[in-house]
């Protein structure tokens, strides 16, 4: 385990390693062809069990969502290695050491934002891309202080350095248990020689579109005092919006949009899990659910959807640029509702991720130079039930939600049984990626590693040749 774990954590080095198979890129002249686009769609917690229970509900069991006809697509492991030495491999990711992986080709340990288990900054996508001259940019529907938008826009050693006012010393309060013992975030402190909290690094860091929630974070004050965190990143260029009309005049420039204090609403609401119990000989004492429907947010239109967000990104990164650009988009509460067991909520945001999938197509069309890549940075509780079995093996154990389907007029049995407590948790799955245009550095292999995920990024924006 050790040998893998540590071939596996050395970074770039590392990814470049496991792909040496793919095409000589450096001799392919539409490499030399601007510009050149990466659109990377990130599902937060989103497995096949998730894409099918949005399917079966938004469009039926014989529609296609968007995602489903993307032309390329592969399977790939998620890769975690436990914090303390010997660094074994563990087998369940979290979003910041999945992120991680994705952005920057590292192997890292649950909780860690780019930064290896050594505590060293490892180069991500963006900076890379950012260097050689691309406009780079990230979306969510998180806080863009969150464990994935920080994994492409910061380095620390935990996830929830994410404000001035967050940087606690060891395990932080509150963190669930089990939660690794980690340097914690003084040393990210600047006074330390640290960078600062991810709202700090993003307010000073080199991105040119950054648009989610979070003013919770960008309005505490810098660590060293007089402004917040917002203002210095107004000092330091960027444009602000705090709304769909702030956000839809400005037409050029860095921007930093922030349209909730921490994540943003999500699209549909609907009825609650129901817990089952059982008694001491394993019969059922709570009967299943009644079907129930989805309902759209009715306070949901009061921030911009993924796809607007998504739509501006592009305008913005786009336009007057020959070279091309790098987005990160994440459909964050695809997880954050499942940890949460809330059935409409995640087939929302699989519909938002959905909607995004519909509009980078379009615009990426036929034009090999702009590769879209569709991926997960690890599994969830989600599960599609079997419905036509009742009592004895057909009760379900954890916590259960019914739908009645829009499309097919049937009922679907969700599940959750990772946890008895108030969250469900992730699951170890190998997530999809799904993948449309791209040159021929975007070789599909029929088997990936998170890190090839990287690599192939790096190779069609052809940054990782030094
Ligand atoms: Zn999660």
């Amino acid at each position: 385990m050790k040998t893998l774990s540590t071939s596996l954590c050395t970074a770039v080095a590392c990814a470049c390693s496991i792909a040496v198979s793919t095409p000589a890129h450096g001799k392919d002249p539409r490499f030399t062809l601007p510009p050149r686009n990466v659109i990377l769609i990130i599902g937060d917690g989103m497995d096949y069990q998730q894409i099918t229970a949005a399917r079966n509900y938004l469009v039926g069991a014989f529609g296609q969502l968007n995602i489903d006809s993307l032309p390329k697509r592969s399977a790939v492991q998620v890769l975690t290695i436990d914090e303390a030495p010997p660094h074994n491999v563990a087998y369940v990711a979290d979003s910041a050491n999945g992120g991680t992986t994705l952005a920057t080709g590292t192997v890292t340990s649950a909780g860690r934002i780019g930064t290896t288990v050594e505590d060293a900054d490892t180069p991500n996508i963006l900076e890379l891309a950012k260097a050689r001259g691309y406009r780079v940019g990230v979306v969510t529907s998180a806080s863009v202080t969150d464990a994935t938008p920080a994994a492409f826009l910061a380095h620390v050693s935990f996830r929830s350095c994410e404000g001035p006012a967050d940087m606690y010393p060891g395990v932080p309060p509150g963190a669930p248990p089990g939660t690794p013992s980690l340097p914690g975030c003084l040393p990210d402190q600047k006074a330390a020689g640290g960078k600062g909290s991810i709202a700090e690094q993003i307010a000073t860091g080199k991105a040119d579109v950054v648009l989610g929630g979070g003013t919770g974070k960008f309005g505490q004050t810098v660590e060293e005092g007089g402004k917040t965190v917002l203002q210095l990143a107004m000092e330091k260029g960027f444009q602000y919006a705090n709304s769909p009309a702030t956000l839809n005049a400005i037409q050029s420039g860095r921007v930093l949009g922030l349209f909730a204090g921490s994540t943003l609403l999500v699209k549909f609401t609907g009825p609650t899990a129901t817990k089952m119990t059982f008694d001491s000989a394993g019969n059922a004492l709570t009967p299943l659910p009644e079907p129930g429907n989805c309902s759209s947010n009715p306070t949901f239109a009061t921030v911009p959807s993924l796809a607007v967000m998504t739509d501006k990104a592009i305008k913005l990164l786009s336009r007057n640029n020959q070279r091309g650009f790098f987005l990160m988009v994440e459909s964050a509460s695809v997880d954050k509702q499942a940890h949460a067991r809330n059935a409409c909520g995640h087939i929302g945001e699989m519909q938002q991720l959905d909607e995004v999938v519909e509009m980078v197509r379009a615009y990426a069309g036929d034009d090999p130079g702009t590769l879209v890549i569709v991926t997960a940075d690890h599994g969830q509780a989600v599960q599609v039930l079997n419905e036509a079995r009742a009592g004895g093996s057909g009760t379900p154990m954890g916590y259960v939600t019914r739908l009645n389907t829009p499309s097919d007029g049937s009922v679907l049995r969700i599940g959750y049984a990772t946890s008895h407590g108030p969250q469900e948790d992730h699951t170890g799955t190998e997530v999809p990626i799904l993948i449309h245009g791209g040159s021929p550095a975007a070789f599909v292999k029929p088997f990936m590693w998170q890190s090839d995920v990287f690599l192939m990024m790096a190779k069609h924006l052809n940054v990782n040749l030094d």
